[in-house]
C-alpha cells in the first residue's frame, strides 16, 4: 500500500534539510527521485548520496521563480525518468525583520515568490504528465506559519496561509484527474533555514523544545513518512488536508 516502486517524484528543493530528508523517504519506498534547487553542488550531493544507496536519482538546476527553467525540468525529470507520478513543492525561503513595517519589498516578494508562486509555476508544469500518468499526487509544504503567525516574518506567514488555501484549490480542480493534493505542516526543524533563524534568536531553540509536547525539534528524515504516506495508494482518498508533523506544537 505504501510501495513507490515505479514511480517518479520530483522535489524541488531536494538537494537539503527537509527536501532531502523527503526526497530519502521516497526513494527508499521505491521511488525515482528528480531534485531540483539552485546550487547545483549540493544538488550532485544529494543525488550522488541517494544514488550510493542503490536509488534511481538525478539532479536538474532550477530556480522555482522562472518559468522557463521549471518546464525545463518538469518535462526533463518526466523524459529521463518516464513520467512523473509525485510532485513535492518543497523549496522555500524566509526573509525576518524586526516588525512587519520594516521588511522591504524585495524581500516580501522574494518570499511569496518562491513560497507560494512557485507553486503555481512548478504544479502547472507537472499537471499535464500527472494527467498524462492518469493520475498523481502532488505534496506541498507548509508550515507552523500557514496557521499562526509572527511579527518578524509577514511574508513568510502569508505565504505559507497561502499555500495551504492553495492546495484545497488544487485537490478540488484536479480531483477530476485522480490527482490528490495535500500539505505537509512541519514543525521545527533544524536545517539551514532554522540555523539563520537561530543566529537571530538563539534562546527560541530551547523555548520551542519546551513549548512542543515532544519536547524536541525534529530532523529532517521525520517528515519523510508523512511524505511516503501521502505519495502513495494508502492516501488516496486522502486531498485537501494539511496534516501537521511538529511533536505536538500545534495541540497546545
Ligand atoms: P533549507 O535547508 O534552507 O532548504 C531550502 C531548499 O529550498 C533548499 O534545497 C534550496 O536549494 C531550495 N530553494 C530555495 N529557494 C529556491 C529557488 N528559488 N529555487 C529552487 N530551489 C530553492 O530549508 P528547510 O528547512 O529544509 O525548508 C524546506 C521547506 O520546509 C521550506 O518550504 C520551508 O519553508 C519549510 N519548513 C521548514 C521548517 C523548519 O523548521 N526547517 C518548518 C516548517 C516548514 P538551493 O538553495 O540550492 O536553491
Amino acid at each position: 500500500m505504501f510501495d513507490l516502486t515505479g514511480r517518479v517524484a520530483l522535489v524541488t528543493g531536494g538537494n537539503g534539510g527537509i527536501g532531502l530528508g523527503i526526497a530519502r523517504g521516497l526513494a527508499e519506498a521505491g521511488a525515482a527521485v528528480a531534485v531540483a534547487a539552485r546550487n547545483e553542488e549540493k544538488s550532485r550531493a544529494a543525488v550522488e548520496s541517494l544514488k550510493s544507496a542503490g536509488h534511481r536519482a538525478i539532479a536538474f538546476a532550477c530556480d522555482v521563480n522562472d518559468p522557463a527553467a521549471v518546464a525545463a525540468t518538469v518535462d526533463g525529470a518526466a523524459g529521463e525518468l518516464g513520467g512523473l507520478d509525485i510532485l513535492v513543492n518543497n523549496a522555500g525561503a524566509n526573509r525576518r525583520a524586526p516588525e512587519p513595517q520594516d521588511l522591504s519589498l524585495d524581500d516580501w516578494r522574494l518570499v511569496v515568490d518562491t513560497n507560494l508562486t512557485s507553486l503555481h509555476i512548478v504544479s502547472a508544469a507537472a499537471f499535464p504528465h500527472l494527467k498524462a500518468n492518469g493520475g498523481g499526487k502532488v505534496i506541498n509544504i507548509g508550515s507552523m506559519m500557514s496557521v499562526f503567525a509572527t511579527g518578524y516574518a509577514p511574508a513568510y506567514a502569508a505565504s505559507k496561509g497561502g499555500v495551504v488555501q492553495y492546495t484545497k484549490s488544487l485537490a478540488i480542480g484536479w480531483a477530476p484527474y485522480n490527482i490528490q493534493a495535500n500539505c505537509i505542516l512541519p514543525g521545527w526543524v533544524r536545517t539551514d533555514m532554522t540555523e539563520a533563524f537561530l543566529e537571530m534568536f538563539p534562546e527560541r531553540y530551547q523555548a520551542i523544545a519546551d513549548r512542543t509536547p515532544a519536547g524536541r525539534w525534529a530532523e529532517p528524515a521525520e517528515l519523510a513518512g508523512t511524505a511516503v504516506y501521502l505519495a502513495s495508494a494508502a492516501s488516496n482518498f486522502v486531498t485537501g488536508a494539511s496534516i501537521p508533523v511538529d511533536g505536538g506544537y500545534l495541540v497546545q
